[in-house]
């Protein structure tokens, strides 16, 4: 089996040798907030930079690992405090991300947004509080089956709190991850931190 140095990076040749550093000890696994939420292989560091590599060496193509393994890390690199190695899986994820827009580009939708939305904050705090006021409308999406069911019930208020705060935690993922694209977009390290709503 051909080593690292042996292998030829097809792209990312800058982060090849730091994703190849991974001894898939798996000690990552619990410190990710992401495979925390949802426990499957490519949530972790491990799998995000194994798969990462397979695009590198060849094996697949990283539009097959847009949707998943590129799209929900957090750049967050509580990882890297539990890596021996220090894998930099932020970094590999943000250079993988940044290689990916450039192999396919952006569509026209997220060009509009990056450029026109994600630079002003009141552009964003607009747009949460009409999402916000629009799901509380009669008729808007803020009522789930849980509320419904609930109704006339003294656990009716419970219910609509649990739903907003979902909602919120949604959204803030929602913006987390374009603020990550627009970011990458920039040739920025991305920097979830600074998103304030
Ligand atoms: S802790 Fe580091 S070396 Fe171990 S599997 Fe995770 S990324 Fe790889
Ligand atoms: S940087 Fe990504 S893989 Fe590492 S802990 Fe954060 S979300 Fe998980």
């Amino acid at each position: 089996m051909a080593t690292a140095a042996e292998l030829h990076p097809r792209f990312l040749a800058d982060i090849y040798e730091a994703a190849s550093e991974c001894n898939k000890c798996s000690l990552c696994q619990a410190v990710c907030p992401t495979y925390v939420t949802n426990p499957v292989e490519w949530e972790t560091a491990r799998g995000r930079v194994s798969l990462i590599r397979d695009a590198i060496e060849g094996r697949i193509e990283l539009r097959d690992i847009a949707d998943g393994p590129l799209s929900t890390c957090l750049t967050c690199d509580n990882c890297i405090a539990a890596c021996a190695p220090r894998v930099p899986t932020g970094l590999i994820v943000s250079r993988a991300r940044m290689e990916l827009h450039e192999q396919e580009g952006h569509p026209w939708g997220q060009s509009f947004a990056f450029r026109s939305i994600l630079p002003k904050a009141g552009a964003l705090r607009f747009l949460h509080g009409w999402h916000r006021i629009h799901q509380r409308a009669p008729g808007g999406t803020r009522k789930s089956k849980q509320t419904v069911h609930h109704q006339g019930t003294c656990c009716r208020r419970a219910a609509r709190q649990k739903d907003r705060e979902q909602e919120d935690k949604t959204a803030i993922h929602e913006l987390a991850y374009l603020q990550s694209q627009y970011s990458v977009r920039r040739k920025q390290v991305p920097a979830v931190d600074r998103l304030c709503i």
